[in-house]
């Protein structure tokens, strides 16, 4: 399938049309974001990883039932997905506290959570994704009711999956973030799923495997991303 024309660039990916209008490839590319894009690096290998990584993840997603917009890997640093009518909200499943929800209830990093927590956040960097509920949704048209409770259990049912998987690997799913949309009407998972969009850290030594390492400098992002993939058997050469 022949990339067309540049739908978009994002932080980390760009995004073309192809000649199926229902298709979509996306680039990853080495850019490394924080700060809602105010800070940006490159690092080597990056892109491959995150592809291969993503790949690997939603196939097992998938295995387990839930919908996602996988078609086919295309080259190292490439993706054939489905084109999804994007909802513009963030869904994040939190097992173990970290990140803005240390920072925004004043809890040990590394508590235990159960239930697991559920947060939506608004995709807009110039508000810095601002948490919303789900009211916010229905009031400002973002996602229907129905659609919303899906996105939901599909949520709780990825987490179900992957942390198994994680554990099974000698890690810690601390937390993660999923994108949505509606391909014909029906919710699937779109976006990415890697060490860029959630919290992995050693079950032993809870060191960080994820992208709080870049963003806390701590040195080492590609090789914990590497070392993650290496203990799900996910094959980078
Ligand atoms: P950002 O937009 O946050 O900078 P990326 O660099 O990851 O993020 O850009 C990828 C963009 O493509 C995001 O806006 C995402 O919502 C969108 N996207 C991801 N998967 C799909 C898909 N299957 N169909 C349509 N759009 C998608
Ligand atoms: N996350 C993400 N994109 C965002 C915000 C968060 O992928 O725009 C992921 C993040 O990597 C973490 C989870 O969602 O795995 C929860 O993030 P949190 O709310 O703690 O925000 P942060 O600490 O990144 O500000």
């Amino acid at each position: 399938m022949q990339k067309v024309a540049e739908l978009y660039r994002g932080k980390a990916k760009t995004v073309y049309t192809t000649e199926d209008a229902d298709l979509l490839v996306l680039e990853f590319r080495n850019d490394t974001s924080a700060l809602d894009g105010e800070r940006i690096e490159q690092f080597d290998r990056k892109g491959m990883v995150n592809n291969k990584f993503n790949y690997f993840i939603m196939s097992k997603l998938e295995e387990a039932g839930i919908p996602t917009q996988m078609v086919r890997l295309l080259s190292d640093t490439e993706v054939l997905v489905k084109k999804l009518d994007m909802v513009p909200v963030e869904c994040v499943i939190r097992n173990r506290a970290a990140g803005s929800l240390v920072r925004r209830l004043g809890i040990k990093e590394g508590l235990e959570l159960n239930p697991p927590v559920f947060d939506l956040f608004l995709k807009n960097d110039a508000m810095h994704d601002p948490m919303i509920n789900e009211s916010y949704c229905q009031t400002f048209g973002w996602v229907n009711e129905s659609n919303l409770a899906r996105m939901k259990a599909l949520s709780y049912q990825a987490n179900q999956v992957l942390s198994k998987l994680f554990d099974e690997a000698g890690l810690i799913l601390v937390d993660f973030k999923l994108e949505f949309g509606l391909f014909k009407g029906e919710v699937v998972l779109g976006d990415e799923f890697s060490p860029d969009g959630s919290r992995l850290w050693d079950k032993t030594t809870l060191n960080k495997m994820d992208k709080d390492r870049f963003r806390q400098s701590l040195g080492g992002l590609i090789e914990a991303y590497e070392e993650v993939a290496h203990r799900l058997g996910i094959n980078l050469d």
